[in-house]
């Protein structure tokens, strides 16, 4: 006998068992949720409690699809690399000389001294990865400042493990996750319009979703591509949700550059029930 909470887009296996606590589990590799209950758990306590934990499961597949899917690299010759959505190979080059990296149109060069570590091959990608962002941004930041009527005071670049971009509404300011480097460039400036939006209408209200949908109308399929393959984030599109705070927009896909350690067994946590 199968029963499920059904959570938006979770599926959360229930079974029962004669113990004393819940068993709350988000499981590798992909994300599967079940909620192990002591026999006489009523449906809608079970359910209320998967509800109070709703933000941690997020949290816990989002984690999961990372380690899942970010493929470790190496920055070796030969590995693929994306830059604006196309796929590029890396030729690694070592020269006792300044760090570089050039793009032609099906390479793209990492010029290091001989022997350097894999860190440094990584560091350097990444300030060309800034660089590529800091040619597009501040046009794009221009070119939508009159039409949402809006001024940017400052734009960040970092890199972000679970958002593609963030907000201080009373700064005015942006952040931009420098993964967004490897996307093509309209997913840049989606992004981007959505988190100017952000400081007009902080929440993902009706009102937001209005200004974004007058504006960006094509935005649902921005989004979803955003959040498919390799690594889906979290829904973040429910209206109002309270999940959503102001510093708080488009989670993402993809992490930083860092591998994190493979999944462990399951990631429990176990709480008492009263
Ligand atoms: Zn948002």
């Amino acid at each position: 006998m199968s029963e499920t909470i059904r959570l938006g887009e979770i599926a959360i296996a229930v079974t029962r068992k004669d113990i004393k606590h819940v068993h709350l589990s988000v499981h590798p590799p992909g994300g599967r949720v079940t909620l192990v209950a002591p026999t006489g758990t009523r449906p809608e306590v079970a359910r209320a409690y998967a509800v109070s934990r709703l933000g941690w499961i997020r949290k816990q597949r989002a984690r999961l699809r990372v380690q899942a899917r970010e493929p470790a690299r190496h920055y070796v010759t030969r590995e693929s690399h994306y830059v604006w959505g196309k796929r590029y190979l890396l030729s690694v080059v070592e020269r006792e000389q300044k760090p570089s990296v050039t793009m032609d149109h099906r390479r793209v060069t990492l010029t290091v001294r001989p022997g350097s570590a894999r860190a440094k091959r990584e560091a350097v990608m990444h300030e060309w990865h800034k660089g590529l962002l800091h040619e597009e941004v501040p046009r794009l930041i221009r070119k939508w400042e009159p039409r949402l009527k809006v001024k940017v005071v400052a734009y960040f670049l970092q890199r972000m493990k679970t958002r593609w971009g963030g907000c201080n509404h009373e700064a005015k300011h942006i952040r931009l996750n420098t993964e967004l480097v490897k996307k093509p460039r309209d997913l840049l400036e989606y992004v981007l319009v959505h988190e100017m939006a952000h400081l007009i209408v902080p929440t993902h209200s009706e009102r937001f979703v209005a200004l974004l949908s007058k504006h960006c109308p094509a935005w649902p399929e921005a989004r979803a591509e955003l959040n498919e393959l390799p690594l889906a984030a979290e829904d973040w599109g429910v209206r109002g949700g309270p999940q959503e705070e102001r510093t708080k927009t488009v989670p993402l896909e993809r992490p930083s550059n860092t591998y994190e350690a493979p999944a462990r067994q399951g990631v429990k946590e176990t709480r008492r029930e009263r």
